[in-house]
């Protein structure tokens, strides 16, 4: 059978070259970087080139890469950390209402230990308007925390004007980069945040690494208590294998990128249009300009989501419905809800995300299943 793969925001295949270049820091080079013997400087070197090729991908300075185990732990690292060491100035944090559950429930801890979190509503089409910023923006408030773009939607925020409005009030920026870092140009300085988030498995590279991108003078500390690792801010051995692979998917990355924003906006317009024209009662989510490439995100009015993606899957096509995060939970996306999207139709939810090996013939073939596959949920559904 057919196997089509369409859910790159989840996750991505690790890339040959990526492996090629892991698969000696788990045979031969396998020293601890903190040996001083070669073996371990070996490893050491290995370590700081990577940090030099995620550095380059953002336009930072390597001194301000930290490696992390995930997008999920430099988020956490980001607020947790930023908010203990700051409390001085202040116990107020702003993030947007439909951020990836790696802040929102961090935000939920915050809020337990004694932090105030403002959650800011979004447009229908997933925007955090500047003014909505600058109205909840208060004496105590010392971080504001957005994310770049949206892994359900694909909307992509302002991130630049919305970290001038914070730093003109006093707070620093952090915005979850995870599926923007490696897609489309992210640049440090242009964006003007202080904190980044980023992950290496939504990049061909593999699970289990990220960074924290923390501007030189930011006041952070570490979450992970344990050795000196990561210039003291993150105890632990650092995944040697897993952090090279990152710095090679993330040059990648870069030498691909202009590429592949074409090949994918290409093909995510001609996937939006054809699903649009062939399936009534479809309402496209998210913004129709500022989104990732090749990310596309419907609703079908009257069909269950979980139903579709189990179709979907029966014909070799992976998709994801809400978030992969909440799919096993029968709710409607959080994000969908905050765009104010009525509960009954957010059950409809569909996103296909594209990624460099997907083809034309593909697109065909979606579009030939696809509308087949609504029509027969809908002739036999109760929601009709
Ligand atoms: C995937 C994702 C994360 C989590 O990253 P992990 O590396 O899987 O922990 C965080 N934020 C966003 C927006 C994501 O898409």
């Amino acid at each position: 059978m057919r196997e089509i793969y369409m859910d790159h925001s989840a996750t991505t295949p690790v890339d040959e070259a990526v492996f090629e270049a892991m698969i000696p820091f788990y045979t031969s080079q396998y020293g601890n970087p903190s040996s001083v013997y070669s073996k371990g400087r070996a490893a050491r070197r290995a370590l700081e080139k990577a940090r030099e090729q995620v550095a380059a991908l953002i336009n930072a300075h390597p001194r301000e890469i930290f490696f992390t185990s995930g997008g999920t732990e430099a988020d956490n690292q980001a607020l947790v950390s930023y908010m203990m060491n700051n409390s001085h100035r202040g116990k107020h944090l702003i993030i947007s209402s439909i951020e990836h559950h790696a802040v929102l429930d961090t935000c939920e801890y915050l809020q337990k230990i004694g932090f105030e979190v403002t959650r800011l509503p979004v447009t229908p089409s997933g925007l955090v308007e500047p003014d909505t910023l600058k109205q909840a923006l208060k004496p105590g408030t010392i971080l504001v925390s957005i994310m770049h773009a949206n892994n359900e939607v694909g909307t992509i925020q302002p991130i630049k004007e919305l970290a001038s409005i914070a730093h003109e009030a006093g707070a620093a920026f952090h915005t979850d980069a995870v599926q923007t870092a490696g897609k489309i140009p992210v640049d440090v300085k242009d964006l003007g945040v202080d904190m980044l988030s980023a992950s290496s498995h939504k990049l061909y590279g593999p699970k289990g690494v990220g960074c924290l991108y923390v501007k030189k003078g930011t006041k952070l500390g570490k979450l992970l208590y344990g050795g000196s690792q990561e210039s003291n801010m993150r105890g632990g051995t650092e995944n040697v294998p897993g952090i090279v692979g990152f710095g090679k998917a993330a040059e990648l990355a870069q030498t691909r990128m202009s590429e592949q924003i074409a090949h994918l906006t290409g093909l995510g317009k001609k996937l939006q249009k054809g699903i649009v024209e062939k399936i009534p009662r479809t309402i496209m989510t998210g913004d129709p300009e500022n989104r990732i490439p090749g990310h596309v995100s419907v609703c079908f009015e009257a069909v269950e989501g979980e139903s579709v993606l189990l179709m979907l899957d029966s014909y070799g096509i992976m998709a994801s419905g809400g978030s992969a995060c909440t799919s096993e939970a029968l709710e409607p996306s959080h994000v969908l809800l905050a765009m104010g999207i009525p509960a009954e139709t957010a059950y409809g939810a569909l996103r296909l995300t594209l990624g460099k090996d997907n083809c034309e013939e593909d697109i065909d073939y979606v579009l030939e299943v696809l509308p087949r596959i609504i029509n027969s949920l809908r002739t036999s559904s109760p929601l009709r």
